[in-house]
């Protein structure tokens, strides 16, 4: 197969080191690139059964959405508001349920319609006895579809409740609202041994052979949501497994406060002397690391998947991916399940990231278009432990790749002096996504899905979800409201002082 691009970005790396072709295409064989360049040239070097392209698109690598949790159909559509993540925790459990096979399939199409063709997907399971149900039909979705995932579980053993002891929390509660919430709590626990016998037999059943497009890893929900012996069994487990490691960190203030109350140290900190931090970590968020921190990330050789909508979305804040991209920390771009237009759409994640590391100021300089394609492409290979499989389009690497119409995106015109890329980064759409190829296969090709049958997907997600809240939904939801002036009481006071990177407005 012969894909062929009016442009052909077969490398985004920043310093003026990307590879830009014009008139350019790759060849496939056997889901591999077998070679890239000039289109005329690689025409009469190759006998090819298809040739796919107009010659008048944009030809890149596919994207990487480098965290999220499989929410293809959102929280909103599931009836939980955004609000912060403290209070969010407890509203997401009070959400509508789709089977597990269908929300899948759905999140799949969202991704591919857009042009991602690798999701790192840290799943939380609706309660553990179901756990190995939701993770086996996910992974069967992503199998049927043929859409490339780096799969983890979710694995925390406290601070179900807030980031500090549940059981005084609960003794906070009027008698009932503590028992009721004690119950459902309970059903989201696992035990160690399990998860660890989950993550032992996922390894076993995914060995990470260049032509599997499934990747393990072993998931810490976060610092705060595992105790530190438990953090060091599963730093163990995923060595001597030999998988890379997804955890969030730091993704709030009050995530680093709880460390910071409880030991006078960071989260990060108390990651690194773990000896927890390393090349095979990706830590998700990381929207409060100090300077310090990023030194240990630095040091370490961890990397952290950047979620811009979401830290606005839930009131996290903005992440210093500037000074995180200056400490030479490996970057990724990621919706988590809430991107800023309630979709999944990582052309415009890319614009939100590059017009939010903007800081005030004539000396400032702005994250590059370079820096911010290469976080969406090699470097979320990297950090869902693909690495040089994906992420670029040169010989060697699996074919995953996008066309894009560049005639809508520079429609009706766009000086042809600017740099490609920046006009990529300023105007291109999910939208604007004509095909997308994974693994040298046709998946999405103007308009239609070609390994799921997305009207019987579409109407099966209207059918689930239609109809009254269930009894159960409607307890739940009436719990968490019963919860939140708790919640708010409890963080109340936690916010100490704070020195911003970057000085986006002044009260003074
Ligand atoms: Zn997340």
């Amino acid at each position: 197969m012969l894909v062929r691009g009016k442009y052909a970005l077969t490398r985004a790396e920043p310093g003026g080191r990307s590879r830009l072709l014009t008139d350019a295409a790759v060849v496939v064989r056997d889901g591999t690139i077998v070679d890239a360049g000039p289109y005329t040239e690689l025409r009469d070097r190759h006998t090819v059964d298809s040739e796919i392209g107009t010659g008048r698109q944009f030809l890149m690598p596919g994207l990487i959405n480098a965290h999220h949790h499989g929410f293809g159909v959102t929280m909103i559509q599931l009836g939980v508001l955004d609000c912060c993540l403290e209070v969010h925790v407890h509203r997401l459990k009070a959400r509508r349920l789709l089977e597990p096979y269908t929300m899948a399939l759905y999140t799949i199409m969202q991704h591919v319609r857009t042009g991602t063709t690798t999701v790192m997907l840290k799943h939380g399971f609706t309660a553990a006895a179901k756990a190995r149900y939701e993770m086996d039909e996910t992974l069967r979705a992503f199998r049927d579809a043929g859409m490339r995932i780096a799969y983890s579980m979710n694995h925390m053993n406290q601070c179900y409740l807030v980031n500090g002891s549940d059981a005084e929390f609960l003794a906070s509660l009027p008698g009932e609202l503590a028992a009721e919430t004690a119950e459902i709590i309970k059903s989201f626990v696992m035990p160690y041994e399990e998860y660890e016998g989950i993550c032992t037999e996922l390894a076993e059943r995914f060995p990470p052979r260049p032509d599997s497009l499934v990747r393990v890893l072993v998931s810490p929900q976060n610092y705060h949501w595992c105790d530190e012996e438990t953090l060091g069994r599963l730093k163990q487990l995923a060595t001597r497994l030999g998988l890379g490691i997804h955890t969030n960190l730091a993704e709030t203030v009050y995530q680093r406060l709880y460390a910071e109350r409880r030991f006078g140290d960071t989260p990060t900190a108390r990651l690194y002397k773990l000896g927890f931090l390393g090349p095979e970590v990706s830590l998700a968020h990381g929207t409060w690391l100090t300077r310090e921190d990023m030194d240990l990330v630095a040091t370490s050789g961890a990397g952290v998947c950047h979620n811009a909508s979401s830290n606005l979305r839930l009131a996290s804040g903005i992440a210093p991916v500037l000074e995180m991209l200056r400490h030479n920390i490996p970057v990724g771009i990621c919706t988590d399940s809430q991107g800023i237009n309630d979709d999944e759409d990582m052309y415009t994640e890319m614009r939100l990231v590059s017009k939010l590391q903007r800081p005030p100021g004539i000396e400032s300089e702005p994250i590059t278009a370079e820096q911010v394609l290469h976080m969406a492409t090699a470097s979320g290979a990297h950090l869902t432990t693909f690495g040089d499989l994906i992420g670029a389009l040169e010989p060697g690497r699996r074919a995953d790749m996008v066309l894009l119409d560049w005639d809508r995106i520079t429609h009706p015109f766009v000086d042809d002096e600017v740099d490609p890329l920046e006009v990529l980064l300023y105007r291109a759409r999910g939208s604007d996504v004509d095909t997308t190829i994974i693994d040298g296969r046709v998946v999405y090709h103007e308009g239609r899905f070609l390994t799921v049958d997305a009207g019987a997907v579409t109407r099966e997600v209207c059918r689930q979800l239609q109809g009254p809240l269930t009894e159960d939904r409607r307890r739940r939801r009436r719990l968490v409201a019963q919860l939140e002036p708790h919640l708010k009481r409890f963080y109340g006071g936690w916010r100490g002082e704070t020195t911003p990177y970057y000085p986006y407005h002044s009260a003074s």
